[in-house]
């Protein structure tokens, strides 16, 4: 219905949806309902005492401070941990490489405010993450999909898509939201190679990282694009990293950090500054406090076992009780695994009969820059404990075969 307000909105705002999760997310809000819908931690592995005990120092110690307004680039104790972590990582940066943001969501938006004009072309994976094509459709990007399989993003097709002269690429290297998979090395270095040669640079998007279940990890592609580079080269180097205390600590302290090459630093601080001033210097004093002793080293440990149990059980129900001609994919960490159902199904008209059941996932079409997708979904294995997992993957089996047999 068309108000009053429709024709004072900016055309940046008439280009701006709802996201479809956040939409689906009330759905789930009952209690009764198992939920593979959100991108959520699990709640029993929050450091929840931890956290307590971190206020109150932080209160005692630095009380006026933690309270008060900070600078825009962040709580230098907090970015010097973080050059600390990354440097584990082989990401050799200082501080001035650091950018404090509101989650990496606020990274996302912050980077199309400063990189996309109107028309700029992105070249995102197909599918790809669902929250960056809401933050840049508003600046009026025009998305070019790069086909995706198990191994990530499909670097023999991205050469075509250079050519259209994009002006970033956005790569979800480590167990990818959506599907889960993980771009293979040979990929990452062919990427490095083609977006050197096309002069385009690339957004490294990294919140799952560290939640490795099997197998070795995989360099960064900021940690390949570097070594690619002489030592005094490093800084203005060609990918910019984001990552986040989102899914390691906890995701409601819109935490996380942007990693770049300083002229892309300055640019973003001041856009920061138009946007929220800064981070909120508590919080940040409360997570240095938190993680300042290694405790995420630790914590990640134990979020990688739960995980691991969860997802095997999620892949040993939807063996045991999915019908003929589904399949799904088996990432080796993360949050996420993608179903392709047979063609005639429409994963969107599953949903509602799926509530009724008393289950959520996410109809996969909303990944999709370019549309279509409709007979995919996507699973989260980490908010729901096991037993509820089998639980919902049984309802959820039992919708998929009424609706093969309609
Ligand atoms: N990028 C990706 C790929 C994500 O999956 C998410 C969270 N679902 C984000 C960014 C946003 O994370 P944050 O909580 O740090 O804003």
């Amino acid at each position: 219905m068309l108000t009053l307000w429709d024709h004072r909105f900016a055309q940046r705002t008439q280009r701006m949806e709802s996201s479809a999760i956040r939409e689906l997310l009330k759905f789930t809000e009952n209690p009764d309902v198992i939920s593979f819908a959100g991108g959520m931690p699990a709640p029993e592995v929050f450091p929840i005492e931890k956290f307590k005990e971190a206020c109150l120092t932080v209160l005692d110690q630095n009380g006026p401070a933690s309270l008060q307004y900070g600078s825009t680039d962040g709580y230098a104790p907090l970015r010097e941990m973080i050059a600390r972590y990354s440097a584990r990582y082989g990401i050799n940066v200082t501080i001035d490489n650091i950018l404090i943001t509101s989650g990496s969501q606020q990274a996302l938006d912050l980077l199309g405010k400063i990189l996309i004009n109107p028309g700029d072309g992105v070249l995102v994976e197909s599918p790809t993450y669902v929250g960056a094509l809401q933050a840049w459709r508003a600046y009026g990007a025009e998305f070019v999909p790069v086909p995706t399989d198990e191994d990530g993003m499909m670097t023999s097709k991205l050469e075509s898509c250079l050519r259209a002269g994009p002006k970033f690429i956005y790569a979800l290297p480590n167990f990818q939201n959506p599907t889960g998979s993980t771009l293979a090395y040979d990929r990452r270095l062919k990427l490095i190679e083609l977006a050197e040669n096309y002069g385009v640079p690339i957004v490294e998007d990294d919140p799952y990282g560290q939640l490795r279940f099997e197998g070795e990890n995989l360099p960064a592609i900021e940690v390949l694009d570097s070594q690619t580079r002489a030592q005094e080269e490093c800084y203005s180097g060609n990918v910019i990293y984001l990552s986040t205390f989102s899914k390691t600590l906890a995701p409601g302290i819109r935490l996380a950090w942007v990693i770049a090459p300083p002229p892309v630093i300055t640019k973003l601080i001041q856009a920061k500054q138009g946007t929220d001033l800064h981070t909120s210097t508590f919080n940040q004093m409360v997570a240095y406090e938190v993680a300042k002793d290694g405790f995420l080293y630790e914590h990640a440990k134990l979020i990688r076992k739960v995980y691991k149990e969860r997802r095997d059980v999620m892949l040993d129900t939807l063996s045991e009780y999915m019908p003929e001609g589904v399949s799904w994919t088996h990432p080796k960490g993360g949050l996420f695994l993608w179903v392709t159902l047979p063609e005639c199904l429409n994963s969107q008209d599953l949903f509602k009969d799926a509530v009724a059941e008393k289950v959520a996932f996410v109809p996969g079409d909303s990944f999709y820059a370019e549309g279509g997708g409709f007979n995919t979904m996507r699973l989260n294995f980490s908010n729901a404990c096991p037993e509820r997992i089998n639980e919902g993957i049984f309802r959820l089996a039992n919708v998929l075969k009424k609706h093969l047999v309609a």
